[in-house]
């Protein structure tokens, strides 16, 4: 693959490690992010930090961004220092945070006239993520996603593209609203086995292999000291913050308020990751609702 000069806006969690592996891919990557830890890590590791977005951006051939959520994906592109402003007219800009669907169409409404934009958010954790392992679902320009599919490899095994732009944050929300339930089931599951007196890596190892296996099982116990290297063997930090996961279950909602579809578990998964929210837990790793067991009626008081 030829050397391509990426600007990397977002070195968090997930941002830094895919830069990283864009490095060890060969590409220049020139990196910002608001935190300097972030910058400086991305330096450590072969990239360039750079000073500002426009900084970033002004001489790459692909702009990739990896921000909490789509205030602040719109906030990075819009503006007089945002990347629209400095982007090369060549640029292709890629956007792998997870946000309304109708933020890539605000995007490109706003963008020159034949701006070569994706929306490809990913799934698979932090681990994922630093394996380079992630899935890519990706929406827009089927001949662009080709085109683009060789950088994204770098990143991720698995590249989808889901039809025209917005669709790959339309797969990324059906699957975390399934993600959702399933580590509020999955924690609910393993407390029931505690409480009457059963050893939690039983448990676990029993519905891996029965017809209760999931990725959280598989990968992402949330219940501490069973999966060393699960977040929530390490105090549920370093993952995919709770924060985030409602984020998620709210874009979900919202998603299936506007189309008619009735999704009363992934509504109640939202109101469960929002009570935990309420309850102090934001920024750790959202596994950490096992520890926090929310009552029926304390999620069904949410609105
Ligand atoms: P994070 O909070 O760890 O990282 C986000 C980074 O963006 C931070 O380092 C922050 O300083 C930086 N940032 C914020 N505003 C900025 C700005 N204006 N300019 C430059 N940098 C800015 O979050 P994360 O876990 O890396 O998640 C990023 C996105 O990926 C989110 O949309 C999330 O929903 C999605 N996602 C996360 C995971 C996961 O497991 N963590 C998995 C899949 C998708």
């Amino acid at each position: 693959m030829t050397t391509q000069r990426i600007a990397f806006i977002g070195l968090g969690n997930m941002g830094g490690p895919m830069a990283a592996n864009l490095v060890k891919a060969g590409h220049a990557v020139r990196g910002f992010d608001l935190s300097g830890a972030a910058r400086e890590r991305l330096a450590a590791q072969g990239g360039q930090a750079a000073s500002s977005i426009a900084d970033a951006v002004r001489d790459a051939d692909v702009v990739i961004t990896m921000l909490p959520a789509g205030e602040h994906v719109l906030a990075a592109y819009g503006g007089p220092d945002g990347i629209l402003a400095h982007a090369a007219p060549h640029a292709v800009l890629l956007d792998s945070s997870t946000v309304p669907p109708d933020v890539p169409r605000q995007i490109a409404a706003q963008a020159r006239p034949g701006t070569a934009l994706l929306d490809a958010p990913v799934s698979g954790g932090t681990a994922g993520a630093a394996a380079g392992t992630l899935t890519f679902m990706v929406g827009g320009d089927a001949a662009l996603v080709e085109r683009m599919r060789p950088l994204l490899a770098s990143m991720g095994r698995a590249i989808h593209h889901g039809g025209p732009l917005g669709a790959g944050q339309t797969l990324k929300l059906c699957n975390n609203m399934l993600l959702g339930i399933l580590m509020a089931g999955t924690s609910e599951a393993l407390r029931l086995g505690i409480a009457n007196g059963l050893d939690p890596k039983v448990v676990s190892a029993v519905m891996q292999q029965s017809s209760g296996r999931n990725w959280t099982l598989e990968v992402y116990n949330p219940c501490p000291g069973v999966m060393e290297s699960a977040p929530a063997s390490r105090g549920y930090t370093g993952g995919f913050a709770t924060d985030l996961m409602a984020k998620d279950l709210r874009l979900a909602h919202a998603a299936a308020a506007a189309s008619g579809v009735a999704a009363p578990l992934g509504d109640l998964a939202r109101r469960i990751f929002e009570v935990h929210r309420a309850n102090g837990h934001g920024p750790l790793d959202f596994s950490s609702v096992f520890a926090d067991p929310v009552m029926l009626e304390q999620a069904l008081a949410v609105r």
